[in-house]
C-alpha cells in the first residue's frame, strides 16, 4: 500500500481524479467538523463547497450526548446548508432505534445514556427505563433503586457524563435477571478528545465493568462495528463502496473502520492526531489521504477549477 499523501501535495491532475474518484462522503463529526469544545475554521465552507461540486454528504459521530436540536444548532453555527437530520446523520442512538425495531420490536429498555439520547429514545417511540438520583445514597435506598418491576429487553449503553455507580448497578441487575437481556452499546472509544489539548478517558471502562459482572458480550452499534457498516450500505444505499470516502480524526474508529467497509479513507489533523501518529500507525490504520482539515477541500476544489 501507497502510503498517505496530503491532498493538497497532489498534483493538479490528480487532485482532479481524486475528486472525480468518490461520490459519497461520510464524515465523522468531533474533530472533523467541529471540535467537542470549539470550532474548526472553514469546514461549513468546505461542506457546502464538496455539495456544489455535486458529492453527496453524510455525517456519522460516536456521540449520542446531543439532541438532533443540538446538532443542527452546530451545523448552524458552522454555516453548513441543506443538512436534513434524519437522513443526513448518524449517530448510535439513532442505530440503536434503528437496531431494536428490527431485533426487539415494542420491548422495553433500560438506558445507561446520557438525558440527550434518552430524548432521541422518547421521540422515536422507544420504551425506556433510566435512573436519574440526584439524592444522596444510602445501602437502603439503593437496595430500593435496585428493584426490577418490569424486565427490559436490552441494556442501552453510551456515553453518558452523569453515569452513577447506581446506574451501573442496575443495569447489571437487569442482565442477569434475564438471559435474553442484550448488552447494547455506542461509542467504545478509550480516549475522549474534549477540547485542545484535553484528552480525557473515554467510557469504554465503564462497559468493560458491566460485562465483568455478567459475563456478557456487548453487541456494539458505534464506529467501528461492522454492523453499522452494513447499516450504512442499507441506509444510503451504497452500491460501490470504493466510491466513496471516510473522513475522520481517528485511526481504528475512523480510518480502520473506513477500509473495512471497502471505502476510501482520509484522516484530518484537526482533531486528536498528528502527522506523526498517522506515521506510527500500522499499515491497517494508515488513510489513502491525509489533510490539515476538512476545510483544505475549499483550496482544493478552488485548485481544480
Ligand atoms: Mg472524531
Amino acid at each position: 500500500m501507497a502510503p498517505p499523501r496530503h491532498i493538497l501535495e497532489l498534483s493538479r491532475k490528480e487532485q482532479r481524479e481524486f475528486i472525480d474518484s468518490f461520490d459519497l462522503i461520510i464524515s465523522d463529526c468531533d474533530g472533523v467538523v467541529w471540535l467537542l469544545v470549539g470550532w474548526i475554521p472553514g469546514t461549513g465552507e468546505a461542506i457546502n463547497a464538496l455539495k456544489k461540486a455535486g458529492k453527496g454528504i453524510k455525517f456519522v459521530s460516536n456521540n449520542s450526548f446531543r439532541t438532533d436540536e443540538q446538532y443542527m444548532e452546530k451545523f448552524e453555527h458552522i454555516g453548513a446548508k441543506g443538512i436534513n437530520i434524519d437522513d443526513d446523520v448518524v449517530h448510535p442512538v439513532k442505530t440503536m432505534v434503528r437496531y431494536l425495531n428490527k431485533h426487539k420490536p415494542g420491548e422495553r429498555v433500560y438506558s445507561l445514556m446520557s438525558l440527550e439520547a434518552n430524548e432521541t429514545l422518547r421521540k422515536r417511540g422507544i420504551d425506556y427505563e433510566s435512573l436519574q438520583i440526584k439524592d444522596h445514597l444510602t445501602a437502603a435506598s439503593l437496595v430500593d433503586n435496585l428493584s426490577i418491576d418490569k424486565p427490559v429487553g436490552a441494556v442501552l449503553f453510551d456515553i453518558h457524563l452523569d453515569l452513577s455507580y447506581v446506574e451501573l448497578a442496575k443495569a447489571i441487575r437487569h442482565l442477569q435477571n434475564n438471559d435474553d437481556c442484550q448488552l447494547i452499546a455506542g461509542g467504545s472509544d478509550v480516549i475522549m478528545p474534549l477540547a485542545e489539548n484535553l484528552n480525557v478517558a473515554g467510557f469504554f471502562d465503564f462497559l468493560e465493568h458491566v460485562k465483568r459482572y455478567t459475563q456478557r458480550e456487548a453487541t456494539f452499534l458505534g464506529k467501528p462495528s461492522p454492523i453499522l457498516g452494513d447499516m450504512f450500505r442499507e441506509m444510503f444505499n451504497i452500491q460501490n463502496p470504493e466510491r466513496c470516502i471516510f473522513v475522520g480524526d481517528m485511526l481504528v474508529q475512523d480510518i480502520q473502520f473506513g477500509k473495512s467497509c471497502g471505502f476510501q479513507s482520509l484522516l484530518v489533523l484537526s482533531g486528536c492526531l498528528t502527522k506523526e501518529d498517522m506515521w506510527k500507525a500500522p499499515k491497517e490504520s494508515q488513510p489513502d489521504y491525509y489533510a490539515d482539515s476538512l476545510a483544505d477541500f475549499v483550496q482544493l476544489l478552488e485548485n481544480i477549477k
